[in-house]
């Protein structure tokens, strides 16, 4: 493609950032401002101009799907063979390229959760721990193994880095140490020994490091400020000193300094490569300047080092609705509400994959699978079971691997409906939450014969399956049809055009165990995340009770004060009716009635029952014209004397 082709739609700074093809270079600029879209015009104007081949570059990004994305525009922008992938795909595909070599005897078996392996761990320990136990001692000793500390460090850089162990830190050493004895023991690998024997055979081996270093040499990593030291290791690792380095973040989304991340690599990168290119953008692409105004405002509060970074957002979108923010009484209700409103969206012609409902935990997200279920809204929910690890697309992929050689006579598209029909694609989707994932699925892959078959007309059976193959070994799931529900933390870098943030209250953003400044400063950035993802509606909301009859204790996020506008919330509305209704007051003598049988009756004891309307009437128009305070007795009013006085 014609590099200067390559260069069009991008504005001044990130013209800068594209053009600086060779050396080190860092974008540091806020959300939605076009930094994804800078290093992936960058690459290809590189690639166009010669200065790098496909091959040589390593773009790393955070999640498979931003890996896909990323492959996607590169793809349109005539550089599909770049490698963009997530730093544990590049490592894995390195480690088992050079195992038999670097290491040898039989390869190791990759562990992805590691909760079994710790249970059995601890139970040597003779520690009993429950499930949340498990998880929590899992994450400990992940952040141990992605900060590089050994069992034997653990307490003392527990307490140095200000951490509240989920136990006694000793017992979480204890368990650290048994756990990584057993993966040794059984020839397990996990996730983060990966990246730290991937790093260390290219530091011990200098062929390895040597072929290695041939083959890549053009690095780009995207999401920088989430970066943690192991992974900055393999990084310093695969660059051997060289500098052709890109890195791309925004300090003010840093959401995973409690699992490691260390912004600081990212802050702290022109001091370590001087001669670096420095751009910082701030026009923002993505979002409505409604939503770039609470983005703006969400920030407005924000302390610490990520802080000092901060650039306000200059909106280049037209106008569009304002965000709203709505309190509900319970969850069912909130939950309820979300998919009426996101069912009505859809009605009006906003797709399904353009909307997305973001929620600080993934125990929040049943009540919306239910309630979108119940609307008979399609969705899709992230982090949930892997696509390809699902039964049916396993069973499916299986079936359609076999059918590969199959008769080549009759067209792709019709072969694979006919192959996914009696898995349970049905011609419409059926009624249930599970069977309609199934089929949202089953679906899906339909659909990537139909997009296999456009692209390639004239595509057979074994083309399909090539594609199959290749997308479950990069993970490449196919694009679901669906509104997404997702997790905060997980989606980052994404973006979509109704973006429902839900369950805003105390406790929940900022989550109960965030009690440090930094912990809620973290919050905070999460909340700035997820605001950020909308490019025109965004809906806030909260509910006061978990259950419906709960007890309404809860309260919005601190991150909604000075957001919303002045109205008073639901529960003052409500408190001010509850009061309303409590004061009874006389109606002739306007008296305020704390008697209950007074109260039932409307009328003080000292008022006649026998009064007359018209002369009260009378009475009241004569007091607010005098504006007296003077309490006239109310039997004056039934007195004609009195009356012509009036
Ligand atoms: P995040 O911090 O959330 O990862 P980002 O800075 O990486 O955001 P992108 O995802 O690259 O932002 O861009 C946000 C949106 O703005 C995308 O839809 C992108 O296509 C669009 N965009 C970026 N730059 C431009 C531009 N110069 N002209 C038009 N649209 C743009
Ligand atoms: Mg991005």
């Amino acid at each position: 493609m014609d590099p200067d082709r390559v260069l069009e739609g991008l504005d001044p700074e990130q013209l800068e950032a594209a053009r600086a093809v060779r050396g080190p270079v860092c974008i540091l600029a806020g959300a939605g401002t076009g930094k994804t879209r800078a290093i992936t015009h960058r690459i290809a104007y590189a690639v166009a101009s010669g200065v790098v081949a496909e091959q040589q570059v390593l773009a790393v990004t955070f999640t498979t799907r931003a890996a896909g994305e990323m492959r996607g525009r590169l793809r349109a922008l005539g550089a599909p063979r770049v490698q963009a992938r997530t730093f544990h795909a590049a490592a894995l595909r390195q480690l088992s390229y050079f195992w038999p070599e670097a290491v040898g005897g039989p390869a190791p078996t990759l562990v992805d959760r590691k909760i079994q392996l710790v249970a059995h761990a601890a139970h040597g320990c003779a520690l009993q721990l429950d499930r949340t136990g498990l998880r929590d001692v899992a994450s400990e000793i992940e952040w141990a193994k992605v900060t590089q500390v050994r069992p034997a460090d653990y307490e003392t850089a527990v307490a140095k880095a200000g951490r509240t162990a989920p136990m006694a830190a000793r017992d979480v050493a204890r368990v650290y140490d048994a756990y990584e004895e057993l993966r040794r023991e059984r020839n397990l690998l996990d996730f983060e020994s990966m990246l730290e024997l991937t790093a260390a055979i290219l530091t011990d081996s200098p062929k390895i490091a040597e072929r290695v270093r041939d083959q890549y040499r053009y690095f780009v990593v995207d999401e920088f400020q989430d970066v943690n030291p192991l992974q900055k290791l393999l990084l310093d690792a695969w660059l051997g000193g060289r500098d052709d380095v890109c890195v791309v973040g925004d300090p003010n989304q840093t959401i995973y300094s409690f699992a490691g991340a260390t912004p600081g690599y990212l802050t702290g990168f022109s001091a370590a490569y001087p001669d670096a290119t420095v751009v910082r953008l701030v026009r923002d692409y993505r979002s409505t300047p409604q939503v770039v105004r609470v983005a703006n405002a969400s920030l407005s509060h924000a302390r610490g080092p990520a802080a000092q970074h901060r650039l306000e957002l200059v909106a280049q979108r037209p106008d569009g609705p304002d965000p709203t923010y709505t309190e509900y009484d319970d969850e069912p209700a909130e939950a309820t509400s979300v998919a009426r409103k996101i069912a009505a969206l859809i009605e009006s012609g906003t797709a399904a994959r353009e909307i997305a409902v973001l929620f600080r935990t993934n125990s929040q997200s049943a009540t919306y699978e239910q309630a979108l279920s119940d609307a008979g809204v399609p969705f899709t929910v992230r982090g949930a079971t892997r696509f390809f690890d699902r039964p049916e697309i396993r069973q499916a992929v299986h079936t359609l691997r076999g059918a590969r050689n199959g008769a080549d006579g009759d067209p792709l598209v019709a072969t694979v409906r006919h192959i996914l029909v009696p898995l349970g694609l049905t011609e419409t989707p059926p009624e249930g939450r599970q069977a309609r994932e199934r089929w949202e699925s089953l679906a899906a892959l339909a659909q990537l014969a139909e997009d296999v078959a456009a692209a390639r007309p004239g595509a057979t059976m074994a083309d399909f399956a090539t594609e199959l193959d290749a997308r479950v070994a990069t993970e490449h799931a196919p694009e679901l049809e669906g509104v997404t529900l997702a997790s905060l933390h997980s989606a980052k870098g994404l973006e979509w055009d109704a973006v429902f943030l839900v369950g805003l209250t105390e406790g929940m953003l900022p989550i109960v165990y965030a009690e440090s400044d930094e912990q809620i400063e973290e919050e905070r950035r999460l909340f700035y995340v997820g605001v950020t993802r909308a490019r025109e509606h965004l809906a806030m909301s909260w509910a006061l009770a978990r259950a419906p009859g709960g007890r309404r204790g809860r309260k919005p996020s601190r991150f909604l004060d000075g957001l919303r506008p002045a109205s008073p919330s639901l529960a003052g509305q409500r408190a001010e009716r509850r009061r309303q209704a409590r004061t009874v007051q006389c109606r002739i003598c306007s008296a305020t009635l704390t008697d209950a049988a007074e109260r039932k009756i409307g009328r003080c004891a000292d008022c006649p029952a026998d009064y007359d309307e018209e002369l009260l009437e009378r009475l009241k128009a004569w007091r607010r014209e005098t504006a007296s305070e003077q309490q006239v007795p109310a039997y004056v009013v039934f007195t004609d004397a009195t009356l012509q006085a009036v």
